[in-house]
């Protein structure tokens, strides 16, 4: 039996696959390559080229291969475009969920752990975020994403389908030999950003706005390893496989770190002075967006390797040491 990782070609999906495949098991890709890259999937994989709304397409790879669960990685992912474009975030996210529960309910198969987002909360009530806090997206990333949670539950209510919405802080770093990385076009995460300028390849890296609630001013965000949200997927797997109920997990290190301090640990890693002004405030950020993630280690059994944001900067910058134009293919 195999596991279908949807968006397996991205740069979360291509740690999950790299992982899996270690780890001896048998995986198939689905990705229509909007934004992720060919190269960067496993050559174990068993690979299909198309989109998840397409339903004669999706149905033909279940039918092609035998399923066992899901993991849906494939989604548009940006909080600024989605502010200026959130019509094309409900189409892809929403309707691709659709047609993905439809084929599994019409296959018979009955597992899904699903990426889902911190962005779901919205501005938070607590200053570490509990599973069980107010979902009130401020942006329509986080909307698409929390009618993606929400429909998954009514799927499981009706169809039997049971799920893990993993509710990821933000995905960082790369494996540690540099073989695989984070590479979208065009970059608009913070710490690719921050290693551009460290590569001579940016200017500056500018910090967007430094006048939220936070205690420099600039946004706070919970970096956590993809490694680590790979393994937190296949425990999840398991814990689906074992037949218990389904629910949301945060994935998150449970401390945060301002742009500001993100950049230092960056000038500190790479050794690079990395030139940097404050900008204008981007649309739809949170002031601050930190885990508390003791379920997902409590329940799951879920134990992060990476604890240190300087360690997980390394990683990407080796990454971007060995691939300074990354696959190099867009
Ligand atoms: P990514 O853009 O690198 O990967 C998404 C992959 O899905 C790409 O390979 C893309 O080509 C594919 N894809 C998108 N729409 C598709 C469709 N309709 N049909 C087939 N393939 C499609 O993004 P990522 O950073 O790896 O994020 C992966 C998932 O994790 C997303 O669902 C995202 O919402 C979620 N997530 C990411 C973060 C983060 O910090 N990067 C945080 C929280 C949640
Ligand atoms: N950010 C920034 N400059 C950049 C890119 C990002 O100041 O060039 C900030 C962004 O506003 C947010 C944080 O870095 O406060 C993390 O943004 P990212 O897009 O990496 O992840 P998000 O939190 O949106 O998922």
């Amino acid at each position: 039996m195999a596991i279908l990782v949807a968006g397996g070609a991205g740069y979360i999906g291509s740690h999950m696959v790299d992982r899996l495949i270690e780890k001896g098991q048998d995986v198939v890709v689905v990705d229509n390559l909007s934004t992720g890259h060919k190269a960067a999937i496993h050559e174990k994989a068993r690979f299909y080229q198309g989109d998840t709304r397409d339903k004669a397409f999706l149905s033909s790879v279940f039918e092609k291969e035998k399923i066992d669960g899901v993991i849906h990685m494939d989604a548009f992912s940006l909080v600024g475009e989605s502010m200026t474009d959130p019509l094309k975030y409900f189409d892809n996210n929403i309707y691709g969920m659709i047609v993905l529960l439809e084929v599994m309910k019409e296959q018979g198969v009955k597992y899904m752990v699903f990426s889902s987002t911190a962005a779901t909360y919205g501005e938070p009530e607590n200053e570490l975020i509990a599973e069980s806090d107010k979902q009130e997206p401020i942006n329509p990333y986080g909307e698409s994403k929390l009618a993606m949670e929400r429909m998954i539950r009514w799927a499981d209510e009706a169809y039997g389908i049971k799920f893990v919405a993993l509710r990821y802080f933000n995905a960082a770093g790369a494996k540690a030999d540099g073989s695989i990385g984070e590479d979208h076009h065009p970059e608009t995460h913070l710490i690719p950003i921050i290693l551009q300028v460290a590569a001579g390849q940016r200017d500056e890296l500018q910090i967007f706005g430094d006048d939220y609630k936070t205690p420099d001013g600039t946004n706070v965000r919970d970096y956590v390893h993809v490694l680590d949200l790979a393994d937190a997927h296949m425990l999840a797997l398991e814990y689906l496989q074992a037949g218990n109920p389904s629910q949301a997990f945060n994935l998150g290190s449970s401390t945060g770190f301002s742009n500001k301090q993100m950049l230092e640990a960056a000038r500190k890693v790479t050794g690079k002075s990395i030139p940097a002004k404050i900008a204008p405030r981007r649309g739809g950020d949170p002031d601050s967006l930190v885990a508390d993630s003791q379920k997902a280690r409590k329940v799951l059994g879920w134990q992060p390797q990476y604890d240190d944001v300087e360690d997980i900067i390394r990683t990407a910058w080796a990454w971007k040491q060995s691939h300074p134009q990354g696959y190099g293919d867009k």
